[in-house]
Formats: structure tokens, C-alpha cells, sequence
């Protein structure tokens, strides 16, 4: 038989031995694979915000009960708004079905094709049968995804760039799913697919910078569209021209309960004219892995004295299609540079960004491959 005083110090051992590693996986779940974790806090966040709207709600109706009681108002002839919940998109002009315009006509930025809700198909399909169907149905589309309405003039050129690696199954999904709305939107447009290669920390803002570089020298460009492989919008009304830029597209995701997670996220879509993105120097080229790099876009947008404009209820919902596979380890680093935003804008962006791309013209999209490395944007003291 043990002595009792040794017994319980081996049972605390073993209990803090526990205690140890199960804080030790806790740490490494999070580090990798911060985007589970995100949005598993966010849902408990998410159903904490909603049972308090169903409170107000709640209070009221209750409200409008007595109110009504007490004036005894009569539904009929009478009613008060009270409801709570954000309205619908405002009741603004599409144009009616069918209606006509002249070739020689700035194409309307509200189509009546446009229709609203969409209906969102995230099974999987072949890039191969994807071209097929769009190419078919529209022979317009030109290689790299390039198109241009013929029954008006496009009121804006729109690069669509998409920082990629390793999400194969993705973008046949997006492509088929954003190209037709586009068409609907009479944009003039193409896609650039920025891919990564290499065993280096994925760099999704590094990425945009290439893309942006490399489409300029296609076309002049008005608007950029910075678009996850993975975000499908459910809204044809949701306009990706350039009107209200930078503009944060990706409002309500519904991995996100259909709210926004915190007022200063831009991440998923966001888009700005050219000449808004040039003047910020860009995106930020620091940042290894996954997370901060949309909040510091965010801060170099502040910094330059511009306000985010975002789609109006309904129409800035998107579903993002599941991962099949652990995504990127997160940058802890991002913190730190957060605190230097505005210091380090200066000197990390456009304007310290070396890269040799490899560029292939596929029928939907141009490829255009590239391998980083922290020694291709060397960052100046700040
Ligand atoms: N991405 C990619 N391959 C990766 C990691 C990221 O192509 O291994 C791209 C892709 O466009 C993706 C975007 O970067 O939509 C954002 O990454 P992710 O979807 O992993 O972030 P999360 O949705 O978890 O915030
Ligand atoms: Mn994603």
C-alpha cells in the first residue's frame, strides 16, 4: 500500500498532466486551423446576438399590442411599423422586363435581368464541362474569361482576381456560378486566377498585388474585384462595378450566421477602383499565412480617408462551399504589423513587390503562377 500523501500528488500529477496537453492540442487546433475555430466562436457569438433580437421582437409586439389596445386603432385603417428587423433593399427602379436600350447607351446599372435572390448549386463539376456549358451558350467569351455586353456600352472594365492554391474543386464551382450573373450585370470583365506555388506560407494580399499588376498590362482596368475562390454571392443584385468603392461585397455569409463579424471586416469580396487601390500602395506584402491581411486593407483604406460603402441588406449575402481540407496555419504575427498599418503602408505594397509570373491564357481565366518569398517585397525601416 502507498503512503496516502504520495497517491494524491501522483494523481495530480496525472491531472495536470491532462490539464497540459489537453490546453497544448486546444493551442494547436487553433493555430491550425483558425478558420474553424473563427467561425465556431462567431456561431456562439452569432446565437447570443440572435436570442437577443428575439427579445426585441418580442417586446415589441407586445409593445404594439398595448398600443393599439389603449388608442383601440384598427388594423385596417391604420399601421405602425414596427418592425425591427433591417428592411429589404430599398424600393429602387429596375428596369421593367424587356426594356429596350441603344447600343450606344452607358449600359444600366440596374438590369432588368437582374432579379435578386439566386439560387446557389455548389456540387462539384469539371473545369472541362464548365467551359463547355459557358462557352456554348455564350461563343462571346473570349480566352481569360474576357467579356463585354453587345446590346450597350459597359459602364465599368472589371478584372475579377482570385489568389488560389490548391482549391481545384473550387473554382469550376465559382466560375459557373459568377460568370452568367456578370453578363446579367452588362459588366465588361475577365478573370485572373493568382496562384501560388511553392511550400511558402500562403500570401493571399501578395497575391492581388501580382494580379493587379499583371492585368493592367491587359487592359485599363476601372475596378478590381478581390474575390475568395470560395464565396458564392446569393444576390444578382449585388453590382460589382465601382460606384461607391472600396466597397466590401461580402457582408453576410451564412458560415457566419448572415452577419457581419465585426464592423471593420473586409474580407471574402471587397473592391476598389484602380486609382483608390494605387493610392493606398496596395495590399500589404507581410503577411505569411492565414488572417490579417483584409484588416489591414481595411486600415490603409482609413488612412486614406475613404469610407467602405457595402451592399444594402439581402443583397450582400454569399455562401461560402465548405473546405475539404485544413486551410492555411495562422499568422500570429498579424497582430504586431496591425499596430504599424499606417507606418509600414509607405513602404510594403505595390511599390516594393518583385515577382517573375508564369501566364497561361485558359478559356475562362488567366493563370497566372507565381512562387513568393519574403526576399521578393523587402520591407525599407519604418
Ligand atoms: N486560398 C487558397 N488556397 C489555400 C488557402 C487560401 O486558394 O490553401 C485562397 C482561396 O481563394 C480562399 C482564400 O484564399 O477562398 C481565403 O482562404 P480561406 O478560404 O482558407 O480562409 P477562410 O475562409 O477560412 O477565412
Ligand atoms: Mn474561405
Amino acid at each position: 500500500m502507498m503512503p496516502t500523501h504520495l497517491r494524491i500528488r501522483r494523481r495530480s500529477f496525472l491531472g495536470l498532466l491532462f490539464l497540459f496537453s489537453l490546453s497544448t492540442s486546444a493551442l494547436y487546433f487553433i493555430y491550425s486551423a483558425p478558420g474553424i475555430v473563427n467561425e465556431y466562436l462567431f456561431a456562439v457569438q452569432a446565437r447570443s446576438i440572435q436570442i437577443r433580437k428575439n427579445v426585441k421582437t418580442i417586446g415589441a409586439q407586445v409593445l404594439e399590442q398595448v398600443v393599439r389596445g389603449a388608442y383601440s386603432i384598427n388594423v385596417t385603417d391604420y399601421s405602425y411599423d414596427f418592425n425591427f428587423s433591417e428592411s429589404d433593399a430599398p424600393p429602387t427602379a429596375y428596369l421593367p422586363e424587356g426594356f429596350t436600350f441603344l447600343p450606344s447607351q452607358i449600359c444600366p446599372e440596374r438590369h432588368s435581368s437582374m432579379k435578386g435572390r439566386l439560387e446557389v448549386n455548389m456540387s462539384e463539376v469539371s473545369l472541362e464541362e464548365v467551359e463547355r456549358s459557358l462557352l456554348k451558350h455564350q461563343s462571346s467569351i473570349a480566352p481569360g474569361g474576357y467579356w463585354k455586353p453587345k446590346d450597350c456600352l459597359p459602364r465599368w472594365k472589371v478584372a475579377i482576381l482570385v489568389p488560389f492554391r490548391n482549391r481545384h474543386e473550387h473554382l469550376p464551382i465559382l466560375l459557373r456560378h459568377l460568370v452568367p450573373v456578370l453578363q446579367k450585370q452588362r459588366l465588361q470583365f475577365a478573370f485572373y486566377v493568382i496562384e501560388q506555388e511553392g511550400t511558402e506560407p500562403f500570401n493571399r494580399a501578395m497575391l492581388f498585388n501580382v494580379g493587379f499588376k499583371e492585368a493592367m498590362k491587359d487592359l485599363d482596368w476601372d475596378c478590381l474585384i478581390f474575390h475568395d475562390v470560395d464565396h458564392l454571392m446569393e444576390n444578382d443584385r449585388n453590382y460589382y462595378g465601382c460606384t461607391d468603392m472600396p466597397r466590401h461585397f461580402a457582408v453576410k455569409l451564412n458560415k457566419y450566421s448572415y452577419m457581419l463579424p465585426y464592423h471593420e471586416f473586409f474580407g471574402g469580396v471587397s473592391g476598389l477602383t484602380v486609382k483608390q487601390f494605387k493610392k493606398i500602395n496596395g495590399f500589404p506584402n507581410a503577411f505569411w499565412g492565414w488572417g490579417g491581411e483584409d484588416d489591414d486593407l481595411w486600415n490603409r483604406v482609413q488612412f486614406a480617408n475613404y469610407t467602405v460603402s457595402r451592399p444594402h441588406g439581402e443583397q450582400g449575402r454569399y455562401m461560402s462551399i465548405p473546405h475539404h481540407h485544413r486551410g492555411e496555419v495562422q499568422f500570429l504575427g498579424r497582430y504586431s504589423l496591425l499596430r504599424h498599418s499606417k507606418e509600414r503602408q509607405k513602404v510594403d505594397g505595390l511599390n516594393n513587390l518583385n515577382y517573375s509570373p508564369l501566364i497561361s491564357r485558359r478559356p475562362l481565366y488567366t493563370n497566372i503562377t507565381v512562387s513568393l518569398s519574403r526576399k521578393l517585397a523587402p520591407v525599407a525601416d519604418y
